[in-house]
């Protein structure tokens, strides 16, 4: 399943983001409501729904959002001190947007679990 969102504008350049980083495959911004000092949001180009709408075929893209979360960890110096990243699904993990992304948050010492 995939549909046009928010995050689709952005890849588009439809709508304002402040991107951080991009190649072929995916495409980072800052969170516009950030729970963190840093909290990004890494996504692939290719418009995935959620995690249950991932097949076979998108595991190199996927796993090269975590590839990019540590090329920008190594950029923005939180690479030593650490960071966390998180993929929310559906209702019950707190999806809003449904276009999978990857948060990246650092800056501080993040709690757990997460409530
Ligand atoms: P939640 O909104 O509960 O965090 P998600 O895991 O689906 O659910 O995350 C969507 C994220 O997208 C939110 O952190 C939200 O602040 C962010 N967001 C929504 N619209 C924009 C935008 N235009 N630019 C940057 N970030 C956005």
């Amino acid at each position: 399943m995939s549909q046009e969102t928010i995050f689709t504008k952005i890849i588009n350049r439809d709508i304002p983001a402040d991107i951080i980083y991009e190649d072929e495959l995916s495409i980072a911004f800052r969170d516009i409501n950030p729970q963190a000092p840093f909290h990004a949001l890494i996504i692939p180009k290719k418009a995935i729904a959620t995690i249950n709408d991932i097949t076979e075929q998108d595991a190199p893209i996927v796993g090269h959002l975590y590839v990019v979360a540590a090329k920008i960890a190594k950029q923005q110096g939180f690479a030593e001190d650490g960071f966390r990243v998180v993929m929310n699904c559906n209702e019950h993990g707190g999806q809003t947007v449904y276009h999978i992304h990857l948060h990246m948050l650092a800056g501080k010492i993040m709690g757990w679990p997460p409530y």
